[in-house]
C-alpha cells in the first residue's frame, strides 16, 4: 500500500504497522516534499486516529528515520522535522530555510559531488554530507525593503 521500497524496509525491520503507525506514515505520504514537526503530523494524524498521542507519534517518527523510510533534520526553529526520503539514490537532497518565515525549500543540483571526488582523490573515504543554507528568500527580502 505505501509503494516497494517502504514495504521493504519495513519488512527487513520487522517493523509492524499497526493502525496508528498506518495513519502517520500515511500523513507522511500525503505531505510529499514538506517537512513536518511531529505536532503538525499529530495534527493531521488525528484525523484518520482521534485516540493517538503525542509519543506514539514522536516514537513512529524516530523508528521510521532510523529505518530510512523518512528524513529527519534541524532547521531553524529547534524542532525536528520530517519527510518522506523518497529519493532514488543514497543521498538525500540539500535545504535552503529562509530565517524570517521559515520556509523551507529544496536544492536540486548537488554541487558537492564533485568536492566528493576531489577529497577521495586525497585518500578520505566520503560516506555522506550535508549541507543546509540559511537565507532570506525573495518575498521577506521584499517585505524588508519596504
Ligand atoms: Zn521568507
Ligand atoms: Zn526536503
Ligand atoms: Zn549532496
Amino acid at each position: 500500500m505505501f509503494g516497494k521500497s517502504i514495504n521493504k524496509k519495513l519488512k527487513e525491520n520487522d517493523y509492524r504497522l499497526t493502525g496508528q503507525r498506518t495513519a502517520i506514515l500515511e500523513v507522511m505520504m500525503d505531505n510529499q516534499g514538506r517537512h513536518l514537526s511531529a505536532e503538525e503530523v499529530l495534527a493531521q494524524a488525528r484525523k484518520k486516529q482521534p485516540n493517538i498521542g503525542i509519543a506514539t507519534v514522536y516514537r513512529t517518527l524516530e523508528k521510521l528515520a532510523a529505518i530510512d523510510i523518512l528524513y529527519k533534520s534541524m532547521f531553524n526553529d529547534d524542532k525536528y522535522r520530517y519527510e518522506i526520503n523518497d529519493d532514488h539514490n543514497e543521498h538525500h537532497h540539500h535545504h535552503i530555510v529562509c530565517l524570517a518565515c521559515g520556509k523551507i525549500a529544496e536544492l536540486e543540483d548537488d554541487l558537492l559531488c564533485s568536492l566528493e571526488g576531489q577529497l577521495e582523490t586525497q585518500g578520505f573515504e566520503v560516506v555522506d554530507h550535508e549541507l543546509k543554507f540559511f537565507v532570506y528568500c525573495p518575498v521577506c527580502r521584499k517585505k524588508q525593503n519596504k
